[in-house]
């Protein structure tokens, strides 16, 4: 009996592998016909196709009109399809939530960002919830529907999807993932902002090209995404990452996560507007600088302000030669709110890091700024949850019609 019901399983174990090779080969390289897929996989003939019933069942593929064959009969190509489901993906920052709601393949369907100054616990929550029912609410129909909702947060996340600490949001032991499962009933994925931001770098981004990358993501705070051998690197219990609060100055500022002299206090976003302040240089505005306010004034070429942002560019510099003698990584990518001021600190950090970092580790090191710009958590975290439902067996999925 044993025997018998480990080659069951076995079978389906092979089967769903046979079936998602085929699906990813569709995604990857569509249009293609049968013979094709055939071809690419090394699986039978008969194989492909019972498979491809079953995707075409199951709406996630289509066929489109006869494609470019060698005489004959052309075939019948297959495509993947895209809009078989909607995914909604959330940048939960400190100071603004970013929302989009995006097809499988990770294109934009409609987005919306709000700002805020700081707010209580409650009343992100009560953000959160009006953006995920307002992309609800825009998502075209489908066969699937919305096939999951994925939050990128600025803390460390357990395997559960608890929110263990955020410090810049006050936040300490929230454990959103129930919270949403309970409010929204669809599958939930919580992941911290900077593996989500490096997950969508790597994705569509900027590290397309890479297998070994680090995303630094540097807004109020910084995080870091480790893509390591193609994968994301989570660490045991999804810890890993918290370079932000790597100490670069012994007995300095006083940080959140109750350490001193941690690198986000010098080279982050909050940083610099702490700077300014501290500068004593009046903001135009009453509520103070923000960092766009900041990038008008470099570019209208106020020295002062040039100089603050290359004393962080500088900073930025040293915690990166850091990272770099640990990862020897090929790609560093550096992302979020402060990768809008490039043009300003690219110089100071570039001078660092020849100086500083061992001769060796720069050969063929690319140093780039984020491609999806302020997207890339939302996007990483997004394609994160439509991986997992395209993983799920079907019986799993719900079809809506
Ligand atoms: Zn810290």
């Amino acid at each position: 009996m044993e025997i018998s019901a480990n080659k069951t399983w076995n079978q389906f174990v092979v089967k769903k592998g046979n079936k998602s090779l085929v699906l990813d080969m569709i995604k990857e390289y569509a249009p293609l016909s049968r013979a094709d897929i055939a071809q690419r996989t090394g699986l039978n003939k008969g194989t492909v196709s019972s498979l491809v019933n079953e995707l075409l069942e199951e709406q996630l593929i289509s066929e489109s009109g006869p494609g470019e064959s060698s005489g004959g009969r052309r075939p019948v190509m297959l495509l993947f399809n895209h809009i078989a489901g909607y995914s909604i993906g959330i940048d939960l920052g400190v100071n603004y939530i970013l929302g989009v709601l995006t097809d499988l393949q990770g294109n934009i369907q409609h987005e919306k960002k709000i700002y805020y100054k700081r707010i209580s616990y409650q009343e992100s929550l009560t953000q959160l919830f009006e953006m995920i029912n307002h992309l609800i609410s825009v998502a075209p129909p489908s066969p699937y529907g919305i096939i999951g909702i994925a939050v990128g947060v600025p803390g460390t996340v357990s395997n559960s999807g608890e929110v263990l600490l955020a410090p810049n949001l006050g936040w300490k032991n929230v454990h959103l993932k129930t919270i949403l499962e309970r409010k929204f009933r669809l599958p939930i994925t919580i992941e911290n902002e900077a593996n989500a931001g490096g997950y969508g770098e790597k994705k569509f981004g900027a590290g397309k090209d890479y297998n070994n990358l680090v995303y630094v993501s540097a807004g109020i705070g910084i995080g870091v995404g480790l893509i390591l051998n193609e994968k994301l690197y989570k660490g045991r219990n999804g810890f890993s990452g918290e370079l932000g609060h790597m100490t670069i100055q012994a007995e300095g500022r006083e940080c959140r996560c109750g350490n001193r002299g941690c690198w986000e206090l010098y080279a982050s976003e909050q940083a610099l507007l702490l700077e300014a302040d501290k500068a004593g240089i009046q903001p135009s505005k009453a509520d103070g600088w923000t960092l766009e306010d900041l990038i008008e004034e470099a570019e209208n070429g106020n020295e002062e302000i040039i100089r603050l942002f290359e004393k962080t560019g500088d900073y930025l510099g040293i915690g990166l030669n850091n990272i770099i003698n640990i990862f020897n990584p090929e790609q560093i990518i550096i992302g979020n709110r402060m990768a809008l001021s490039e043009e300003w600190l690219m110089k100071t950090l570039e001078q660092r890091m020849v100086s500083h970092t061992l001769w060796f580790q720069h050969k063929d090191l690319h140093i780039d700024f984020a491609e999806l710009s302020t997207y890339s958590t939302a996007l990483g975290v997004s394609a994160l949850s439509v991986e997992r439902f395209l993983s799920v067996d079907v019986s799993k999925k719900i079809l809506n019609n």
